[in-house]
């Protein structure tokens, strides 16, 4: 993308492997909320020419010297985060919230080519019954786990999730996968909604029904133990906090670009935890696939769309002119 809304196509040398290293042969790459804001200029931390693509799947295709714990066919997925190992989050446990984070499609070249080269330690990989279009899921549903695992136990806990796209669909089936007693989504799309139901969740139809009610109905009294907010607007952020039961946390999982306000009053008042989830590590990699693989998450219903690589702007124009239907397109390299 030399600036945005433009992509170009340009050949190139297939690049080599170094020590450690590992060439891949990229297969499927997914598009999300960030690189909408990419193609439109909108996105605070990425300039331009960047190289898109960080939610892929793909196969081992050379090996650099002292890789052994893979082979070439082996099919993996890209952690793609590039850290200092330097500051104190990633000397401390943290990488993942590292000071000087770059993620591949944004601040560092992503992966939107035939092939590409990777250090080893950001592979994860894809066990057999794993289809290429699931492992290029892998990614989102990690953001997912990472979020679902910000609260220690969701034993027996009612759980309402703010934002019935991709994130908020995987967050929610996630957090029942975890032992949530009940999982609901609150959306103003139809389309989301029905896509929600399709994967077994409870749903409030925003549009239609106030949320306190939606609340009371599915919870009662007792309300929502955990809110988590997927949209990322300043609206939906102050309403996962309004919404709060006393004693309850709200995980603001959305991206959220503007200066918000919230009630701070009201989070002392009812002695709320106010979390935050960012990004993953590579133990939320593996959570993801074990999900998949044990089928406790379904990804197939949210895969609404594909788009051939050569036809990437496609995936774009698609998603501006079918907000309310699109939810996951996934490009397809062959
Ligand atoms: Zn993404
Ligand atoms: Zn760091």
């Amino acid at each position: 993308m030399t600036q945005p809304g433009t992509i170009e196509f340009h050949e190139t040398d297939i690049p080599e492997p170094g020590e450690r290293q590992v060439q891949i042969k990229i297969k499927k790459i997914g598009v999300c909320g960030s690189d909408i804001h990419v193609n439109h200029g909108t996105h605070p931390y990425t300039s331009f020419p960047v190289v898109q693509g960080h939610e892929v799947s793909a196969e081992v295709t050379k090996l650099g010297t002292g890789v052994t714990e893979y082979s070439e066919g082996d099919r993996v997925t890209v952690q793609p985060q590039v850290v200092c190992g330097r500051c104190f989050p990633c000397r401390n446990g943290m990488y993942h919230v590292c000071e000087d984070l770059k993620v591949m499609g944004f601040q560092t070249t992503g992966m939107a080519s035939d092939y590409f080269v990777v250090d080893a330690d950001w592979l994860t990989r894809l066990p057999e019954g794993i289809t290429y279009d699931e492992g290029a899921m892998v990614e989102p549903l990690a953001v997912a786990v990472h979020a679902v695992r910000r609260i220690r136990d969701l034993e027996g806990k009612n759980v309402l999730v703010i934002g019935g796209g991709p994130i908020g669909n995987l967050v929610a089936q996630t957090a029942k996968a975890f032992g949530a007693e009940k999982v609901v989504v609150s959306e103003l799309s139809k389309v989301r909604l029905e896509m929600a139901e399709e994967v077994g969740l409870h749903t409030i139809n925003s549009k239609e029904e106030d949320l306190d009610a939606g609340i009371n109905r599915h919870f009662g009294d007792r309300k929502a133990d955990v809110i988590f907010e997927c949209v990322g607007s300043s609206y939906t952020v102050a309403q996962a906090i309004e919404k709060a039961r006393k004693g309850s946390t709200v995980v603001v999982v959305g991206v959220v670009s503007a200066l918000t306000e919230v009630n701070m009053g009201f989070v002392q008042d009812h002695e709320l935890t106010v979390m935050g989830s960012a990004m993953y590590q590579s133990s939320d990699f593996d959570g993801a696939v074990k999900l998949i693989t044990e089928k406790k998450v379904q990804l197939f219903p949210l895969i609404t769309d594909h788009v051939d690589f050569e036809a990437y702007a496609d995936a774009y124009t698609l998603i501006e002119d079918e907000k309310d239907r699109v939810m996951k397109v996934i490009i397809d390299m062959e």
